[in-house]
């Protein structure tokens, strides 16, 4: 194979990142930039690669270059298309191209920072000097101040690790499966408990850089915007209930950020061990409600997988919110003039922000059905839970076709939609 060009390694590379999810552009579908009215392509698609989003600490959206530095792997993950056995074409960037791409998308104003993964070439230790290396030219040689999310090897020595949280605002490491049996069978070089391991000690890096930054002003920063991770859903049999479980076993003995959901997608050539079909995207659209209902709204675990049915999925046709209110109807009518904060969340269609405008309002005078229509998107969905002065659901909340009255109505599938 000949030497490739910068800009064949990039399609190659920023094409090979796009499976990892770790980032907040996923979830989009529709819209595909090829074949516009003129056979030059169209513009906007959500879906390419090279260009992902994360949001900062203050809410801003940022676009950060989003690349491997290599798709060679010595591993063999199974779902994963830069496995060993896979028939792809192999690019490889040396840490200095990555840090110079960076910049001169920077100055272009394209991006604002940069995730950087890597396939394992060489070693663990190899690949993670790679990644640091790649960290410090930005930081100390070009002095760049944006955004750098690395991913972390949890085989790699944990000094290497932790020289990677001092350059990275974000470091992830991927958990890839929801339980340890899926992870020893689809992705057999990789360990449940080395992973788990890499997570504690980078928390542990954490909390005592904060700590010694409260003390010393010049201590060094680690890791500041904290650790993220990635589940795959539909890669093996894990149920939803299985998944909100590990999730919220993770974000409460590593205190994660965020837990990503990917669903998984065939990948060309696939293992015979994987599904043929992927998961429909709306499964993981229901596991970031879920995800949400935990970091938000005061659900416990065991209470978002009771919104799960007997075989431990959550409904695809309504979200878990309105599915556990209409499994626990007897905790419904609330009087919105005189519920709390906790119980109000737990009202189908109240959102924080409608949840915070009734109690700012109620402070002033009692609430009719017309001040929370005011109040929140859709009262239709609001009214069967709730009572004001001059409303009582009287027996709307208990019909039995309550759930087909409030199901978003089905849309007319695409002829070709995956
Ligand atoms: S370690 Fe596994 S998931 Fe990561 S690039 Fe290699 S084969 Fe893919």
């Amino acid at each position: 194979m000949g030497q490739l060009s910068t800009i064949e390694k990039l399609g190659i590379l920023a094409d090979a990142a796009k499976y990892d999810a770790s980032c907040a552009s996923s979830g989009t579908a529709k819209k595909n930039s090829l074949g516009g009215p003129k056979g030059r392509g169209g513009i906007g698609s959500t879906e390419g690669m090279g260009i992902c989003h994360a949001y900062a600490p203050d809410g801003r959206c940022i676009s950060l270059l989003k690349i491997l530095l290599t798709n060679h792997c010595v591993f063999d993950c199974h779902y994963c298309i830069n496995r060993k056995s896979s028939n792809v074409r192999r690019a490889r960037f040396s840490p200095q191209e990555v840090a110079d791409l960076t910049i001169a998308f920077y100055r272009r104003n394209y991006i604002e920072g940069l995730f950087l993964s890597s396939g394992i070439v060489k070693s663990s230790n190899h690949t993670m000097e790679q990644l640091v290396e790649t960290a410090r030219i930005l930081r100390e040689e070009y002095d760049f101040r944006g955004y750098i999310h690395l991913k972390t090897i949890p085989e790699a020595d944990p000094e290497l690790v932790y020289q990677a949280g001092l350059y990275a605002d974000r470091v992830s490491i991927n958990v890839e499966l929801p339980t340890d049996s899926g992870l020893t069978r689809l992705a057999p070089d990789k360990s449940a408990r080395q992973i788990e391991g890499a997570m504690a000690k980078t928390k542990a890096d954490i909390v005592e850089a904060k700590d010694a930054k409260k003390r010393f002003r010049h201590a060094p920063r680690f890791a500041p915007a904290g650790q993220s991770t990635q589940m795959i859903v539909g890669a093996d049999g894990a149920s939803d209930a299985d998944i909100v479980g590990k999730a919220s076993r993770l974000y409460d003995g590593f205190r994660l950020r965020r837990v990503y959901y990917s669903a998984f997608s065939p990948i060309p050539d696939a293992s015979a061990v994987l599904p043929l079909k992927r998961p429909p995207l709306i499964r993981e659209h229901r596991l970031y409600q879920s995800d949400w209902l935990m970091r938000f709204y005061g659900y416990q675990p065991g209470e978002v997988m009771q919104a799960a049915g007997d075989d431990g999925m959550l409904p695809l046709d309504i979200d878990p919110k309105l599915a556990w209110a209409l499994k626990f109807r007897d905790s419904f009518p609330l009087d919105v003039n005189r519920a709390s904060r906790e119980q109000l969340l737990r009202v189908p269609g109240l959102g924080v922000t409608a949840v915070n405008r009734i109690i700012a309002a109620r402070r002033h005078h009692s609430l009719r059905l017309d001040d929370v229509a005011r109040l929140t998107q859709s009262i239709a969905k609001v009214r069967p839970f709730i009572c004001t002065t001059d409303w009582r659901p009287t027996l709307l909340t208990d019909r039995a076709d309550l759930r087909r009255l409030l199901a978003p109505k089905q849309e007319q599938l695409e002829l070709f939609a995956a």
